[in-house]
């Protein structure tokens, strides 16, 4: 990482705020769309490159562990990050249609966290801050974002921490996505 050695700070005040309110959470999306708009202006990975302030978590996570073990090669070459990118596909899926129906009082909102879309996390959240009127279909969105942020963010710490510290990059769907536009503008050019 190249630019600023503590833009981790985001990434932690991230989740800090989910405790401050849960609809902080939404600001993720931001965190989401910031390197495709990069992306699509720059051509090359702007984003990854030198301003994502997860993998920067990762690097500065990963200089506090011993381990030395090389990243898997099917991380690398293999098939997990189609993996983890059909993961993330259906995390959004279920994402979109859980806030229509909550939104449309099919179902009631979900009020907690969950770990890998299904496992509930028997805790409820500290809420510092209560926003009062917020609509049922956000406080909805929130959790579900948070959850996947969660999600990720804790698996790619624990990869930093067993192999090298940005393994999560090898697998990240934003990277995946971001590799495969680049991919698709050269052949095109070809
Ligand atoms: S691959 Fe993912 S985690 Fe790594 S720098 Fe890019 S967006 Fe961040």
């Amino acid at each position: 990482m190249r630019n600023n050695k503590f833009l981790y700070i985001i990434t932690l005040s991230y989740f800090i705020l989910g405790f401050i309110n849960i609809h902080f959470a939404l600001l993720g999306l931001v965190c989401m769309s910031i390197p495709f708009i990069l992306l699509f202006k720059n051509k090359k990975k702007t984003w990854c490159q030198g301003y994502c302030p997860r993998a920067n978590l990762y690097t500065t996570c990963g200089k506090f562990s011993k381990s030395s073990r090389k990243t898997p090669k099917f991380f690398i070459k293999g098939n997990m990050k189609w993996i983890m990118l059909t993961y993330f596909g259906i995390s959004l899926f279920i994402i979109i249609m859980t806030t229509i129906k909550v939104g449309t009082e099919s179902i009631a909102p979900m009020k907690f966290l969950r770990y890998l879309i299904v496992f509930p996390i028997p805790w409820e959240m500290p809420q510092l801050i209560n926003f009062t009127n917020i609509l049922p279909w956000i406080t909805h969105l929130s959790y579900r974002f948070y959850s996947m942020m969660m999600t990720t963010t804790t698996l790619g710490l624990l990869l930093a921490l067993i192999y090298k510290p940005r393994t999560w990059c090898t697998i990240c769907p934003i990277g995946t996505l971001s590799d495969s536009y680049l991919k698709g503008i050269k052949n095109h050019k070809n």
